[in-house]
């Protein structure tokens, strides 16, 4: 998967991306990142790339002609690469999304700045507008990182066990059961017996009875849309007479 960004703080982007399991993921050329500096493209000596908004209005908008170069800059031969604009005003991110876009061998994000940016470029070459959620930040960076985060973990050979995104949160529709690790007993509290059995069966039941039973009070909206079998809906129906 090929990742470029185009932002004007491509050092965030770049700080956060090489880190951890991306970061290591591009050293073994899994991914690979290119951060474009919009402000390399302005206009004027000053670096300019915003300006005030027509109508009046508080704050800045980004200028379309820079933006634009900088994106004529980085996709060379390709006529018109899958860009996603950043953006509290585009379809809200999920996991069957990030499934979705990992399936794509190269990926473009344009991350907004100040009040957002000229309508006119975004028609010119946003593919897709994406949202990471009901609220607003000062940037696009971190929800560029957020997405390519979510993104890369769907790579195969991204994650060392590729066993290890099997079974998550959201995977299945289901919120995942709770994680312990060694010590055995934390503040008096013991690890679930269950979990020591070495019976595989049951350990497997237990966990998917705790998934149910997470998603049920922390997120019973996902349970319209999972995969349920009978002995998840009976557990369910206990669940709710309790
Ligand atoms: N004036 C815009 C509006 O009301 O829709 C908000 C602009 S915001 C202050 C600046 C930039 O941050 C946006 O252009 C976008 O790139 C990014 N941004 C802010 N919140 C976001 C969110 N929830 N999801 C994705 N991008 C976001």
């Amino acid at each position: 998967m090929r990742f470029t960004v185009l932002s004007l703080f491509p050092e965030l982007i770049e700080q956060g991306f090489n880190s951890s399991i991306t970061g290591r993921a591009a050293e073994k050329g899994i991914l690979s990142l290119r951060c474009i500096n919009i402000r390399d493209y302005a206009s004027d000596a000053y670096g300019h790339v915003d300006d005030y908004p027509y109508g009046g209005g508080a704050g800045m908008v980004m200028q379309a002609p820079p933006i634009y170069r900088a994106y004529e800059a980085a996709r060379g031969e390709n006529p018109r690469p899958r860009l996603i604009y950043l953006t509290p005003q585009g379809r809200v991110f999920n996991q069957a999304l990030a499934q979705e876009l990992a399936r794509e061998e190269e990926l473009y994000f344009l991350c907004g700045h100040y009040e957002g940016v000229d309508e006119r470029v975004l028609e010119e070459i946003a593919t897709d507008r994406i949202s990471i959620g009901d609220y607003v930040l000062t940037g696009g960076e971190l929800p560029a990182l957020v997405l390519m985060d979510a993104i890369s973990r769907m790579v195969p050979g991204v994650l060392g066990n590729e066993d290890s995104s099997r079974g998550e949160s959201f995977m299945d529709g289901l919120l995942e059961h709770p994680h312990y690790t060694r010590p055995e007993v934390f503040m008096g509290r013991p690890v679930p017996e269950i979990l020591r059995s070495g019976h595989h069966a049951n350990i497997e039941r237990y966990r998917r009875e705790e998934s149910l039973r997470r998603t049920l009070e922390i997120r019973p909206d996902l349970l319209e849309k999972a995969e349920l079998n009978q002995a998840d809906l009976s557990f369910l129906e206990k669940l709710q007479k309790a």
